[in-house]
């Protein structure tokens, strides 16, 4: 079982039209499937987020700096199988739109966690 976290941060919502959940997997091991579409882009000072280019489709965010990172977020919708993603916590929510409320009880963090 993959714990997921929902992040509510302003990128994410820009980038998903709501919010984003993504599993962190360590990066050694790691194995990309379809690296010729897999695109990255600096999406902050300190990070990058990989997309598709051929469907648009967000896949990963890491830390921009190779040797800081050991791990890689992976996003869930990005996943053949989500039977074994599972979440657990809301991050970023005090940047979350107002539009919505979050009532699953899971932990919520103002910022990441
Ligand atoms: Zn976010």
């Amino acid at each position: 079982m993959a714990a997921l976290v929902a992040c509510h941060c302003r990128q994410c919502n820009q980038m998903s039209s709501h919010l984003l959940a993504a599993t962190s997997v360590a990066e050694t091991g790691l194995t990309w499937t379809r690296e010729e579409t897999l695109t990255w882009y600096q999406s902050s000072d300190f990070a990058e987020r990989g997309f598709c280019r051929a469907c648009g489709c967000n896949i990963s965010w890491r830390l921009s700096d190779a040797d800081a990172r050991d791990t890689v977020s992976l996003m869930a919708g990005s996943f053949d199988d989500q039977s074994g993603l599972r979440l657990e916590q809301h991050i970023f929510v005090d940047h979350k739109p107002g539009y919505y409320e979050i009532t699953d009880g899971l932990p919520q963090f103002p910022d990441s966690d």
